[in-house]
C-alpha cells in the first residue's frame, strides 16, 4: 500500500503532485489506489504539469483536448490542473482502450472530464475550439525498451517509419480544433528523430506554428532543444530518473479566430424538475457550483463555467462519459451511481459514512459480503482512510454491496 509519508523525499521535480515509488507495489490489493488517490505513470510524462504552469494562469477556464489519452496517465494530471473551471476532452480511438480510460477518469473523480471514442479527424468539426491541444502519439516507443524489453522485438525501421506517418496524419487532423493562439504539445515515447524533431519541423513546415518560451531546470537533467524553433526537451534515462520521453511545445499563430460548432445531431441533455435538481445537488458538496442535467434515464452533475462546451461535444461526437454520472431517480429519490462515490465532492452528510478496515476494504472490492451490524438501514457510504470506495445498502439483517461487478478484484 502506498502512503503519502512513505513518499516525501522522492518528488518528482517537476510535477507539484508526482512522487518517485521505491519499488512497484501491488496496486491491485491497495483500496486507496481504487478509491482513486493515486495514479502511476513515468515520470517524463508528468513533464505536461510544467508546460501548464509556465503557460496559463491558475483557474483558468480552458478548453482542453488530450487526443490520444487511452489509458490516462496525462488526462488525470490535465484534469486535475484544469480545476472546476476547466473541460478536458480525453479521446481514445480504440474503443476497447477507451472503456479502461473511462473506468480511470471515473476513478480520479475530478468531475470536468468528458471522454470520446473518436477518430482525430472528427475533432476537425470543433474549429478553433480548444485552448490546449495535447498530442500524445502512438509511437516505436524506444523509450520503453529499458523498462519492457519485450518491446524491443517489435521495432522495426518500417514501423518507426509508419508511426512518423501517423503522427504527423494525427496533427494534422486535429490542427482546425485548436484556436489560434493555443497551444499544442505534442509527445511520444521514443527517441528517433523522424518522429520527434523531424515530425515537428513538418507541423512548423506546414501550419502557422510559433515557439513559447517554456523551459526546464538544468540541474534536472532533461536535455532542452529545438526544432524548427518550436522549443522540445528529450528525458534520456541516463541523465534523468525517468524513461525515455520526447515532448514539444508550440504556438498556433495568433490568426483570426472562427469558432465553429457543428449542427447538433441530437438533443442530448433535458433539465431536471426543481424536487429532482433538489434531490441530486443534496449529493454534492458545493452543489451550487453545478448544473445538474437528466441524459436518458440517468442524473450527471456538470461544472456550471463548461456546460455549454460539455453540451456542444456531447451533440457532435461519440461520448462515452461525462461530469459526473449521480445516479437514476426512483420516487424522487437518488439510486446513487458508483462515479458518484469517487467524486471527490460527493456529499459526506447524505449518508452515513462507515470507514473499513484494510480486509474488510479488500472484501468490498472484491464485492464480497460485508457485515451489515456497522451499518445503517439503506445506503451507506464506505471509506478506507478516508477516501471513499462506493456504496453498500443494508437491508434489515443483510447488505447490499454495490460496488459494480465489472470492477471487483478477481485475481486473488
Ligand atoms: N496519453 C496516454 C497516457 O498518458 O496514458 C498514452 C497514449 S499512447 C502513447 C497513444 C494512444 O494513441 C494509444 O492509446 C493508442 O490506442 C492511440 N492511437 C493509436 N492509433 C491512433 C490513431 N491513429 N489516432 C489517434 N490515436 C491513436
Amino acid at each position: 500500500m502506498i502512503r503519502p509519508a512513505q513518499l516525501a523525499g522522492n518528488e518528482v521535480p517537476w510535477c507539484r503532485y508526482g512522487y518517485y515509488l521505491p519499488q512497484r507495489p501491488s496496486f491491485t490489493l491497495d483500496p486507496v489506489f481504487h478509491a482513486g488517490a493515486y495514479y502511476v505513470q513515468e515520470a517524463g510524462s508528468m513533464f505536461v504539469e510544467r508546460i501548464f504552469r509556465q503557460l496559463f494562469e491558475p483557474d483558468t477556464p480552458l478548453r482542453i483536448l488530450d487526443l490520444c489519452a487511452a489509458p490516462g496517465g496525462k488526462t488525470t494530471l490535465l484534469s486535475t490542473l484544469a480545476g472546476a473551471s476547466g473541460l478536458v476532452v480525453a479521446n481514445e480511438v480504440i474503443r476497447q482502450r477507451a472503456g479502461t480510460l473511462v473506468d480511470n477518469v471515473r476513478k480520479w473523480g475530478i468531475g470536468n472530464t468528458l471522454v470520446t471514442n473518436n477518430d482525430p479527424s472528427h475533432f476537425a468539426s470543433l474549429r478553433h475550439y480548444f485552448d490546449l491541444v495535447l498530442v500524445d502519439a502512438p509511437c516505436s516507443g524506444e523509450g520503453m525498451f529499458r523498462k519492457t524489453p519485450g518491446t524491443r522485438t517489435e521495432w522495426s525501421e518500417a514501423n518507426v517509419k509508419l508511426c512518423a506517418a501517423r503522427g504527423r496524419r494525427i496533427l494534422g487532423d486535429v490542427w482546425e480544433a485548436l484556436r489560434p493562439g493555443g497551444i499544442l504539445v505534442y509527445s511520444t515515447c521514443t527517441f528517433n528523430v523522424q518522429e520527434n524533431e523531424e515530425t515537428v519541423e513538418w507541423l512548423a513546415s506546414e501550419y502557422d506554428c510559433e515557439p513559447v518560451d517554456v523551459t526546464a531546470d538544468p540541474a534536472w537533467g532533461i536535455v532542452q532543444g529545438e526544432a524548427a524553433g518550436m522549443a522540445t526537451f528529450r528525458f534520456f534515462p541516463h541523465r534523468v530518473q525517468s524513461e525515455g520521453f520526447f515532448a514539444a511545445v508550440l504556438r498556433k499563430g495568433d490568426g483570426r479566430v472562427r469558432v465553429q460548432v457543428p449542427k447538433p445531431r441530437k438533443a442530448i441533455f433535458a433539465p431536471l424538475a426543481r424536487r429532482e435538481g433538489e434531490e441530486a445537488a443534496r449529493w454534492v458538496g458545493q452543489p451550487q457550483q453545478m448544473l445538474f442535467q437528466r441524459v436518458g434515464e440517468n442524473i450527471h452533475a456538470y461544472y456550471a463555467p463548461q456546460f455549454q462546451a460539455v453540451r456542444e461535444i456531447s451533440e457532435s461526437l461519440s461520448v462515452l462519459c461525462s461530469g459526473v454520472l449521480c445516479g437514476q431517480l426512483f420516487g424522487g429519490k437518488l439510486r446513487p451511481e458508483h462515479s458518484l462515490a469517487l467524486f471527490h465532492d460527493v456529499s459526506r452528510r447524505q449518508v452515513p459514512v462507515v470507514e473499513l478496515s484494510p480486509d474488510e476494504a479488500v472484501a468490498y472490492l472484491r464485492k464480497a459480503d460485508i457485515s451489515p451490524v456497522r451499518l445503517q438501514e439503506g445506503i451507506n457510504l464506505v471509506t478506507f482512510d478516508g477516501l471513499p470506495l462506493g456504496w453498500i445498502k443494508r437491508i434489515g439483517a443483510r447488505s447490499n454491496n454495490m460496488y459494480p461487478k465489472e470492477l471487483r478484484i478477481v485475481n486473488l
